[in-house]
């Protein structure tokens, strides 16, 4: 089975319906991040070069299926006419006026971005009507959002059902995306180091007990460094561990012992009294953590002995900061983790949102091979589930 891609779609003068992932962070009502816009622009500059009856979509946080002024696409909208110099037409009434009408009379230097996907429950719930909606007198479907490759929402699987297969593809960030993580996942080049943090173990264990398979060392650190430490009998003082996830744990040391996997955990760490964001940071310079003390961070000689696997590596991937990094306090970790990832000879690939965000605040990302968009959607293909967004573009 293959993915079906935007190349191979006859798209001159084609009415064309673009799935983008244009949910970018905004602070009153002004977007702070716009990389997932100008991951955009290539498939839309490619699809523009031959048709200009274009219709972009996307959806913008989480508002429940009722329009709020807040998540308005609107700004994008704005930020999306100056990158392309094109006027775009914010179109908020498509379930009333079909799209199609809109398309018909338009001029050629305008295109059509749908307001919100998500003012509308149908997305969501993945209902037929509002894909028809969508859809009516499109002619042709790309779905470049791959950070909602894992949704089954009407946008990312409804439309495209609801159009013959040789009219839908993915796009080039998706194309590009899939076929990074596949790589990693099919053939990668050792050694292979993964590196997993956060706050949860049970939001990575599959993805972990998958890595387990390809990669020769797995780095964690973040809040599940603990519950790891714990599992092997370690002291965390007052760490947030999950107490209920130590089989997981047992279960990640039993796949690793059988695939030679080492697993490296933090033997130093920053720590704090109480979990807030005015704590100091004490050194604690030991694996074992005194009774009053929660660990926050990975200490100096954990980022020494992190970022000499990371140098040594010719696969990095990571996914999950090493400490509490929205406060300055606990970021240093994070920071030489993205650094260390950036410094690397190997190739890197870094996801997740907290993650992407450490590389950009750390200011590396020129030496990351592969930022992926999609934090989710990478580790639920990592896991190796089928993504129902890719399922619906395959041949
Ligand atoms: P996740 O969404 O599972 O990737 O977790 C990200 C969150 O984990 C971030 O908001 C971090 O602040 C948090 N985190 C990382 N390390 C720790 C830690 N040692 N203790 C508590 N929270 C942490």
């Amino acid at each position: 089975m293959e993915l079906r891609k935007l190349e191979s779609l006859d798209l001159e003068n084609k009415k064309v319906l673009l799935r983008l992932d244009l949910n970018v962070p905004l602070k009153d009502s002004r977007i702070t991040d716009d990389t997932r816009i100008q991951s955009a622009l290539a498939t839309i500059e490619y699809i523009l070069e031959r048709t200009n009856k274009v219709v972009l979509m996307s959806h913008l946080g989480r508002p429940k299926g009722r329009a709020s002024e807040d998540l308005s696409l609107a700004p994008v909208g704005e930020r999306l006419a100056e990158l392309l110099n094109k006027e775009v037409l914010l179109v908020s009434d498509y379930l009333q006026e079909p799209v199609e009408q809109v398309l018909n009379h338009k001029n050629p230097n305008q295109i059509i971005l749908l307001e919100n996907l998500r003012f509308h429950e149908g997305e969501t719930k993945n209902q037929r009507e509002f894909a028809q909606a969508l859809v009516q007198g499109i002619d042709v479907f790309v779905n470049d959002a791959f950070g909602t490759l894992h949704r089954a929402h009407s946008s990312v699987v409804g439309v495209p059902e609801l159009l013959p297969p040789e009219s839908r593809a993915a796009g080039l960030l998706v194309q590009k995306e899939i076929s990074v993580l596949s790589n990693v996942q099919k053939n990668p080049k050792s050694p292979f180091v993964a590196i997993v943090g956060g706050a949860k173990v049970s939001d990575k264990i599959g993805v972990t007990l998958n890595l387990l398979n390809h990669c020769n060392d797995l780095l964690v650190g973040g809040a599940m460094a603990y519950t790891f430490l714990k599992f092997l009998g370690v002291n965390v003082g007052k760490s947030r561990v999950e107490e209920d996830k130590l089989h997981l744990v047992e279960s990640i040391y039993k796949n690793a012992d059988a695939r030679r996997v080492k697993i490296h955990l933090p033997s130093d760490h920053l720590a704090a009294e109480e979990f807030d964001s005015h704590s100091k940071a004490v050194l604690v310079g030991s694996k074992d953590i005194p009774e009053h003390l929660m660990g926050l961070d990975i200490g100096p000689n954990t980022i020494t002995s992190f970022s000499r696997v990371i140098a040594n590596a010719e696969t990095i991937l990571w996914n999950g900061p090493m400490g509490v990094f929205e406060w300055a306090e606990f970021s240093e970790g994070t920071l030489q983790i993205a650094k260390a990832c950036s410094d690397a000879k190997g190739y890197s690939i870094v996801g997740g949102g907290d993650s992407v965000a450490a590389v950009n605040k750390a200011g590396v990302s020129q030496g990351i091979n592969h930022i992926s968009t999609g934090g989710g959607a990478s580790l639920e293909y990592l896991e190796g589930k089928v993504l129902p967004g890719v399922k619906v573009l395959m041949d």
